[in-house]
């Protein structure tokens, strides 16, 4: 569905991706995993094209995506939940939600199509059903995680992109929304996670990629990748 090709791209002339290339089939997850500073977030923003490539390709679908511009990308359906969340913090949960319903523009009766994915994400998460009233910024991490996958289902994605999502989260917390990217899989959506808990992003993925200094230095289905020794020793914390 997605492919990377000999990507370089960076910064004001400096590069931060020195050719990488790896794919995502449609139907699966993908983690891209790595330490601080690998370059994750540069993948992630290079395929929202957010990120100046300077060389390679991107192809989604079988188009060629590379020269094209973040608005354009997903109107392909290619969305992404940012680093750090970005909710709206004074607006209310529902709100923060709306806000992701946007690709829906030529719908008929649109409020009724609205409703009808407000109820399929408090489905997802029902506790953003309880806190639907309550403004974003008073919500816990967890919570506001929720909510910003929520506002990128919203716009229903093709691929979802995430970027850390357990970042500063509680375990327990992680866990239940890896739990709920897995039952988004079952459901036959396509995601590429870029997490720096590898563990259990390689647990999760179907397949991954570790990402050292910009460059792709191994890959292989998550499952070969949680026993691969370079990889427990560099990146698991275990040996
Ligand atoms: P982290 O988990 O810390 O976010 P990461 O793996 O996502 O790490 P990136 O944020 O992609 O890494 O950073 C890759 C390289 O690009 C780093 O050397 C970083 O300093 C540089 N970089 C990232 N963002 C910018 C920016 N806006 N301007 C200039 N350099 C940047």
């Amino acid at each position: 569905m997605l492919q990377l090709d000999n990507i370089r791209a960076g910064y004001k002339g400096t590069e931060a991706l020195h050719g990488v290339s790896m794919w995502v089939d449609a139907g699966t997850i993908v983690s891209v995993v790595g330490s601080n500073g690998a370059g994750k977030s540069t993948t992630v923003n290079t395929i929202s094209r957010l990120v100046t490539t300077y060389g390679g390709r991107i192809t989604f679908e079988g188009r060629d995506i590379t020269g094209l511009g973040p608005a354009e990308v997903v109107d392909m359906g290619i969305i992404q939940v940012p680093e750090g969340r970005q909710l709206f913090g004074p607006l209310t949960v529902a709100e923060n939600l709306r806000l992701g319903f946007h690709r829906q523009r030529r719908v008929k009766n649109r409020e009724a199509a609205f409703r009808d994915k407000l109820d399929y994400i408090y489905d997802l998460f029902p506790r953003l059903k309880e806190r639907a009233g309550q403004r974003a910024i008073t919500l816990s991490g967890g919570e506001q995680q929720m909510v910003a996958i929520g506002r990128a289902l919203m716009a229903e994605p093709r691929l979802l992109l995430l970027d850390e999502p357990s970042l500063g989260l509680a375990p327990l917390i992680v866990e239940k929304i890896f739990d709920v990217l897995s039952g988004l899989r079952a459901q036959g959506l396509t995601m590429l996670l870029v997490e720096q808990h590898a563990d259990e992003a390689l647990a999760l993925a179907d397949y991954g990629f570790v990402l050292s200094v910009g460059k792709v230095t191994v890959h292989g289905p998550g499952v070969e990748l949680r026993s691969n020794a370079a990889v427990t020793s560099s990146y698991l914390g275990h040996a």
